[in-house]
Order: C-alpha cells, then sequence, then structure tokens
C-alpha cells in the first residue's frame, strides 16, 4: 500500500527557524487548491490501483483551507484514488485554528488524526520561535480537538532551544504527558541557511544552538520516555501502544508515496521526484498540464544509502539479511568490517541479524550512516 502528501504553502507567519516552502501570505490560495486538483488528475495512473494506507495534509499550514477547499480535495481524492478502509488521515494544524467551528468542520471529513504544531508550552520560547499561539492556547486547542473525538494526535515538541533550560523542557515533556497524547515527534533545534534564526545569530542577537544542549535534552527525553512506557520508534519519533504514524513510518520503510503541491517529494521504488519549489511557477505549469517537477533514477548505491539511513534511524534497524539479498557481497562485507568499531563504542548493536543504534548512538544517526555509504558511479536524471 502507498501514501498520498498534499503540500499546503501558507502560513499566517513565518516562524524564525523554519525552512519548509510556505509563504507568510495565502493571497493565491483558489489558484493553488484548483492546482492541486489538476495535479491529482494528472497523477491518476501514479498508484496504478494500489490502496492508499495514508494521506497527509502537510506544509506550511493546512488549516488554512476552509470547508469548500477541503471537501474539493477530498472529493477529488476519493474519485481518483482508490483508499483503504483503514486508512490513516492525518492533518496537520496549528493550535491557534482549532477552535470549535475549525474543528466541527474537520469532523465532517475523512480526517481521523491530528498533528498540532504546539514546540512548547512555555511563552518566552515560543515567542523566541516566533510563533503565533501562547502555551495556553496550545493546551485549550488540545483537549477542544479531544472533545470532539480527535483521539489520534501527534504533538510536535522542539528542544535545544538556546533560552531553554533542562527544567522547561522536562516542564514541556509532562505537560505532553498530562495531555493524554498517544504520539510524539521531538526535533533538536537547528540553524538553517536563509531562515530568520540563521540571520539573527548572524546579526548577534540570538544564540546559536549547541550540541551540547542538544544532547542533554535529547537523553532527558530518552529517560523520559523509557520512565514512561513510550516506544522511541524512529529518532524523533515516539508513540504509546504502538500506535505509530502510518504514513511517516511508510517513508522510513520505503514505501511508494506521491506528493501534490509546489515542493512535495514522491518515491515510486525506482525513482524520487520533487515539484517545484515556488507557488506561480508550480500553477502556471499545471495549468498548461505540465508536472513541474524534476527526477532523479536511485542508482544500487542510492538504495544502499538510503537504506542505511533509515533503518538506523528506527527501532526496525539494519537487517544482514535483507542487505545480502539486495546488494553486493563486498558491500555488505566492508559495511560488517566498519561496524566494528560501532559496536566497540557501543554506539551500534547487532541482535541476531539486526544492526541497530544504542542510546549512545541515537544522537549521531546520521553521522555514523554516512559511514557506511556507498558513492555512486551511475546517475541520471530523468
Ligand atoms: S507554521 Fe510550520 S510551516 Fe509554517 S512557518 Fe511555522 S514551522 Fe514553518
Amino acid at each position: 500500500m502507498a501514501g498520498l502528501y498534499l503540500h499546503i504553502p501558507f502560513c499566517t507567519r513565518k516562524c524564525h527557524y523554519c525552512n519548509f516552502y510556505s509563504l507568510a501570505s495565502a493571497k493565491y490560495k483558489p489558484e493553488l487548491v484548483q492546482a492541486l486538483l489538476k495535479e491529482i488528475e494528472l497523477q491518476k495512473n501514479y498508484f496504478q490501483n494500489e490502496k492508499l494506507e495514508s494521506i497527509y495534509f502537510g506544509g506550511g499550514t493546512p488549516s488554512l483551507l476552509n470547508e469548500q477547499e477541503l471537501n474539493l480535495i477530498f472529493e477529488k481524492i476519493n474519485n481518483t484514488f482508490s483508499i483503504d478502509k483503514q486508512a490513516e488521515i492525518t492533518f496537520e494544524a496549528n493550535p491557534n485554528d482549532l477552535n470549535k467551528e475549525y474543528l466541527r468542520l474537520l469532523q465532517k471529513t475523512p480526517i481521523n488524526r491530528l498533528s498540532i504544531g504546539v514546540q512548547s508550552f512555555h511563552d518566552n520560547e515560543l515567542i523566541y520561535l516566533n510563533r503565533l499561539h501562547n502555551a495556553e492556547e496550545a493546551k485549550s486547542a488540545i483537549k477542544r480537538a479531544q472533545d470532539f473525538g480527535f483521539f489520534a494526535l501527534n504533538l510536535d515538541l522542539i528542544y535545544g532551544i538556546p533560552i531553554a533550560s533542562s527544567k522547561s523542557w522536562q516542564n514541556n515533556l509532562e505537560a505532553f504527558k498530562a495531555l493524554q497524547i498517544d504520539h510524539l515527534s521531538a526535533y533538536n533545534l537547528t540553524r538553517e541557511e536563509n531562515t530568520a534564526y540563521d540571520i539573527l545569530i548572524k546579526k548577534g542577537k540570538y544564540a546559536a544552538p549547541n550540541d551540547v544542549q542538544g544532547e542533554a535534552h535529547f537523553k532527558q527525553l530518552l529517560a523520559f520516555a523509557k520512565e514512561n512506557n513510550l516506544e522511541q520508534y524512529e529518532i524523533s519519533n515516539f508513540a504509546f501502544n504502538q500506535k505509530y504514524a502510518v504514513h511517516n513510518t511508510n517513508y522510513w520503510r520505503r514505501k511508494k508515496y506521491l506528493g501534490i503541491g509546489p515542493s512535495a517529494h514522491s518515491f515510486n521504488l525506482l525513482s524520487r521526484s520533487w515539484n517545484i519549489a515556488q507557488l506561480k511557477p508550480y500553477i502556471e505549469a499545471i495549468n498548461q498540464n505540465q508536472l513541474p517537477n524534476e527526477s532523479e533514477r536511485l542508482s544500487k548505491a542510492d538504495e544502499w544509502n538510503e537504506t542505511l539511513m533509515t533503518g538506523l534511524r528506527t527501532k526496525w534497524g539494519v537487517d544482514i539479511d535483507y542487505l545480502k539479498q539486495n546488494f553486493d557481497a563486498d558491500w555488505v562485507e566492508t559495511f560488517q568490517h566498519q561496524t566494528q568499531k560501532y559496536i566497540e563504542n557501543g554506539q551500534l548493536l547487532l541482535n541476531k541479524s539486526v544492526y541497530q543504534l544504542s542510546e549512545k548512538g541515537l544522537f549521531f544517526a546520521d553521522g555514523i550512516a554516512s559511514e557506511f555509504f556507498r558513492v555512486n558511479t551511475t546517475k541520471s536524471n530523468e
């Protein structure tokens, strides 16, 4: 089964740290919605009757879509693709959009999971990040969503904020627990080029994130998870009672997905493609029945690197038997040789045939995985 992603590239205002493609003006929302409908039509054969087991509205801010726009999008998806009855349908929402009227509207759609961008339950941290809501609004929005029957919820939190302390981070984790939510995504604050955060650091107004604080908060997060039986199933994702996010898990397990909207990415098992990250050129191309994307066919080395990168970030790890079945024997042999160093220093574990990062290795997952990468010898653009 496969997944569908829709990118809604508008936000009421930009958060300082954000490098997702989104504009702080929804002026062209009607044109964008029409283009999304048309892109779905242009991509109607993408799944070749394979059923959708997840649909994900991300952005940007999907909760800026109104009733009519949501209805049009669902009608198009329903008429174009085949959707599994149990499909997870996730909708990203900002707390300040989740008023009673909007929740009533969402209730009438097939959306069955909300991902709420809280980031922190401390007003000073929310101001620092340039978020629109305050802590009280976040808590009441979550409770309201639960009152409306949205029990499948994810909460986004950010750690490693330079003005945060270990106490304020612990308070955020305790607030998450008190709200009885079954899924948490927790991300380390990073400095992305050309974001407002990056510019503020360059001007000396903000401190740069530091690894020591980030690692300390991460360890605190892991200890909290352990104490509360909150399972870490991906480096930044945690769930109670195996309530894993279907859509995101399928990314990590390298299943097929289609991304609709500017900057959205797709993967058809053989190649990856990405739509242009500019609203007007995106709309213009779609209006001329053209898909504004570029794509790249994956080489065997790409496949290897992705398998290692995504596998090591998850609790499922990397199975040596899978590598042996799918890749050159000498690649596997080199990998086994390279892993020795990490097993000895305690960053990597070998359980039967599965390699997994230990707690000590998890914070350095990307760096460790990249040590095992193969260099591309054949690359082709489509
Ligand atoms: S709401 Fe989300 S997408 Fe929009 S600017 Fe903030 S972090 Fe970025």
